[in-house]
Formats: structure tokens, C-alpha cells, sequence
């Protein structure tokens, strides 16, 4: 590993400050990613700012009603908290499917929204790869894909966005809060935090040099709305998602109030199923039009040689997820899980 300067950090103007004076640095949350990836020769900063003691540890309830994670507050404390548990289920459960336990009491809030792409060839440095080192090609589009996108991806880059958390914020319409030294304060969608790799996938999201996440603001959850994440992988101990999918929902009066639904595993970035929801919204949600509403978005899809199969999959885990909070919030029994 190269060598690297550590500096410790006690405030956001301190960790700004460091970075001004070391500008190719990273800020380093638990490291579970970060640290991976600089054995692997991947990441290689001049120096880690540890973000670790910065007061970013608390949840709070807000007097709206709406909740403030701390962008320092760990995987783990976040998915057990009672208000997140009991209001926002999919964020509970989207947690509870992500990484291993010792990971999750470690990873933060902030560090998850960041992790990098899993794909092999961006992991590998032997290897060319657009987004380690824009203009080298991608190694991934004619060689093992089965992981990779099946929606908004580009000749430069085929690669998913791998959080889990991130998933849920997206359809729970979330807002993430990030600070520079420079211009202070600003805040920015879940669903509009990640990009889509178009001929700059070096960049994942839209944060800019420096800034810092430092919490997720989650919108009052409305009464009655119910929500859920499930998600399809190759093993049940910890894997990443091959499709995975969360949804919110309200129905008032046999109609759909409001719905969100958003896809993990299938794009380089949180898929936000906008044509699903317009389909049901105002809609009775029978089977038929979740089928088709389902259906509609994943026209959109084009699936590489080795991952079609990812299409099947996310179709069938919205319908079934959709089918399940209709359920729920016309207040039927659950359906029997499959066998
Ligand atoms: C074996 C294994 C299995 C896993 N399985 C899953 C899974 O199934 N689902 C899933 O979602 N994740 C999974 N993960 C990923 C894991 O969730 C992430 O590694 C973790 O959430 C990253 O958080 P961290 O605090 O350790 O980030 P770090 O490694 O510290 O940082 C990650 C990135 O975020 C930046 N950063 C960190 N904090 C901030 C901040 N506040 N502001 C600005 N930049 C910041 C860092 O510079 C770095 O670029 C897995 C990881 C491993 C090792
Ligand atoms: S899919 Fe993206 S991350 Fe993977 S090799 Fe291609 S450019 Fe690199």
C-alpha cells in the first residue's frame, strides 16, 4: 500500500480545512470500503481525513416529524432504530440485508451512500477500466457481466451502484445533507444523488470535490403508508443485490394515494421506477394493473448477453412486493411466501 498521511478531525470547518490543504485526499467513515480498495491499489490518496469524531452520530426526530441521520451513525444503529423500524420498514430491512453484522457495526451512513461499484475489472488494476481510469475501455462489457446493468448504462461504463440503504432513501424520498468549507450547507435528492455513467463514470454521484455527507433527512412518513425492500441474491449470508427493490405505499378510499418504488442491482445508481408510479397512481392497484404498471417500466431495459435474467427477476420482486403492501394497507392477511 502507498504510504498516506492520517489526520484526525474533531469539526466540519477542521475537516474542510484539512482537505483545502490536502486536496487528493479522502475522508475516511469506517473504512470497510475505502480501506479495501487502497490495499487493492485502487484508491491510493496522498492522505485520510477520519471523519469518526465529528459530532455526526445522532438520530434525531425533527418537530415536522421528519428524521436526521447522522451521516456518522453506523449501519447497524440505524436499521434498530424504533423510529426507523417502526416508520420506515424498508430502510430497516434494506440495512438488515446489506453486508454481515461486523460490518454493519462499523460502516456509517455516509460511507455507505459512497461505496464503490462492485464490478471485478474496477477492482482489478490489471485491467482496463473507464471508471478507475477514464478513456482505458471497459473490460466488463465483453467479458463476465452477469452483475452488471440492465438499465441507463453506457458504451463507457455497464456498472451497478451496490448499496443496498441507498435503494430504500430513493423511494422513501429522502435528502441528503452535504457541507463544504467554501459554500456551506446544501441538500440534494436520494433520488438525484447518484448519476448515471454516461461518458463520465469516474463520477458516481453528483457530490463535489471535498464535500462532505454529513446526514439523510427523511421525509414525515404519512399515516397509513406502508413500505418494504426485498432483494434477490446468489447466497442468503451476506452478497450483494443481483435485483432488489423498495417501495412505498398509500391507498385512501381503494385507490393508490401514493406510491414509490425504486430498483437496487439493475443501473449505476438507485432506479427510480417514475413510469410504474405514474401507471398506478390514482389507480384501483388489482393485480393486473401492478402487472402492467411493472411491466411498463422495465420496457426500458436493455439487458446484455450475459444478464437478461436480471429483467425476470426485478419484475417479478416489484409485483410481488406491490402485491404484498397492497395487502397490507387494505389491511388483508399476508399472501403464503413461496415456497
Ligand atoms: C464483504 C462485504 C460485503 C458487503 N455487502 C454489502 C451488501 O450486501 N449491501 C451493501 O449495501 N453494502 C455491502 N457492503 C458494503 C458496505 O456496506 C460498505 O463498505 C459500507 O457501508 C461503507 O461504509 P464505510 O463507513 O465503511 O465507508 P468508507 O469505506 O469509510 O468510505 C467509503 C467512501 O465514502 C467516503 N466517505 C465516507 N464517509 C464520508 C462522508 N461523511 N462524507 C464524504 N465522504 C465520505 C470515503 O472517502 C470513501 O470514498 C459490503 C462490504 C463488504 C466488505
Ligand atoms: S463496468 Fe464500469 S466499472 Fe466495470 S470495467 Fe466497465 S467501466 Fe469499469
Amino acid at each position: 500500500m502507498k504510504p498516506f498521511a492520517y489526520i484526525r478531525v474533531t469539526s466540519l470547518q477542521e475537516a474542510a480545512a484539512a482537505y483545502a490543504s490536502h486536496p487528493g485526499s479522502r475522508y475516511i467513515g469506517g473504512g470497510t470500503n475505502l480501506v479495501d480498495l487502497m490495499k487493492h491499489g485502487v484508491e491510493t490518496p496522498d492522505a485520510l481525513i477520519d471523519l469518526t469524531r465529528l459530532p455526526l452520530r445522532d438520530i434525531q426526530e425533527l418537530p415536522t416529524g421528519a428524521l436526521r441521520v447522522g451521516a456518522g451513525v453506523s449501519n447497524t444503529d440505524l436499521a434498530v432504530h424504533p423510529l426507523v423500524r417502526t416508520r420506515y420498514p424498508a430502510l430497516s430491512q434494506a440495512l438488515l440485508a446489506g453486508a454481515s453484522g461486523q460490518l454493519r457495526n462499523v460502516a456509517t451512513t455516509g460511507g455507505n451512500l459512497l461505496q464503490r461499484t462492485r464490478c471485478p475489472y474496477f477492482q482489478d488494476v490489471s485491467k482496463p477500466c473507464n471508471k478507475r481510469e477514464p478513456g482505458t475501455g471497459c473490460a466488463a462489457r465483453n467479458g463476465v457481466h452477469r452483475d452488471h446493468a440492465v438499465l441507463g448504462h453506457s458504451a463507457h461504463c455497464i456498472a451497478t451502484h451496490p448499496s443496498d440503504m441507498a435503494v430504500a432513501l430513493t423511494a422513501l424520498d429522502a435528502g441528503i445533507e452535504l457541507y463544504d468549507g467554501e459554500h456551506g450547507t446544501r441538500e440534494v435528492a436520494a433520488a438525484d444523488f447518484h448519476r448515471l455513467p454516461g461518458e463520465h463514470p469516474e463520477r458516481d454521484t453528483v457530490i463535489r470535490p471535498g464535500e462532505i455527507v454529513t446526514a439523510v433527512l427523511l421525509p414525515p412518513a404519512a399515516p397509513g403508508a406502508v413500505s418494504l425492500y426485498r432483494k434477490a441474491r446468489d447466497r442468503a449470508s451476506y452478497a450483494f443485490a443481483l435485483a432488489s427493490v423498495a417501495a412505498v405505499l398509500e391507498i385512501d378510499d381503494g385507490r393508490v394515494r401514493h406510491v414509490a418504488l425504486a430498483f437496487g442491482g439493475l443501473a449505476h445508481r438507485p432506479w427510480r421506477a417514475r413510469t410504474t408510479e405514474e401507471r398506478l397512481t390514482g389507480a384501483v392497484p388489482t393485480d393486473e394493473a401492478v402487472r402492467e404498471a411493472v411491466d411498463a417500466e422495465l420496457t426500458a431495459a436493455r439487458p446484455l448477453p450475459g444478464n437478461a435474467f436480471k429483467v425476470d427477476l426485478a419484475r417479478n420482486l416489484a409485483r410481488d412486493a406491490l402485491g404484498a403492501l397492497v395487502r397490507s394497507a387494505s389491511g388483508a392477511p399476508p399472501a403464503r411466501p413461496r415456497p
